[in-house]
């Protein structure tokens, strides 16, 4: 076991509904600490850099069309295992896919609109997390 910070994004979708708290609050019940966040518009260009490993997939231009579609909650999660833990409490990429208690079972519209996002590795939460956030602005 070891502590680790993740980057965890509240999608389009779920700000619409106001759901960021219901979302935090799974979060830290899972035993995550939110040490960073902010609410912001996504430019199209920042989403279409976010994603750019999925730039060959037929959902690309669709996926950055729904990212700016509206406000995001970006946030650094820590914790024991937090990469792993916050993909476990994220639930499948397709909400029909999902675990009952998971957020995306709990409140994704679909498989794009699937309600939040998390790094799938430790690399890349290193990289994702320095592409919103200051480590001056991460304070566990
Ligand atoms: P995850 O977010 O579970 O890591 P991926 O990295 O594979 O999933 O995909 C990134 C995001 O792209 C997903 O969260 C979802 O919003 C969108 N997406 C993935 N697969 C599809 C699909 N088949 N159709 C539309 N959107 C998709
Ligand atoms: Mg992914």
């Amino acid at each position: 076991m070891s502590k680790e910070r993740t980057l965890s994004i509240i999608k389009p979708d779920a700000t619409r509904r106001n759901l960021t708290g219901k979302i935090n609050a799974l979060l830290e019940e899972a035993g995550l600490r939110i040490v960073a966040q902010k609410r912001i518009r996504l430019t199209p260009e920042q989403a279409k850099a976010f994603y750019i490993v999925h730039k060959d997939r037929p959902f690309y231009h669709e996926l950055v069309s729904f990212m700016v579609s509206g406000p995001v909650v970006v946030q650094v999660l820590e914790g024991e295992n937090a990469v792993a833990k916050n993909r476990d409490v994220m639930g499948a990429t397709d909400p029909a896919k999902a675990e009952p208690h998971t957020i995306r079972a709990q409140f994704a519209e679909n498989i794009e609109a699937n309600s939040v996002h998390g790094s799938d590795s430790l690399e890349n939460a290193a990289g994702e997390i320095r592409f919103f956030f200051s480590e001056a602005e991460i304070v566990p």
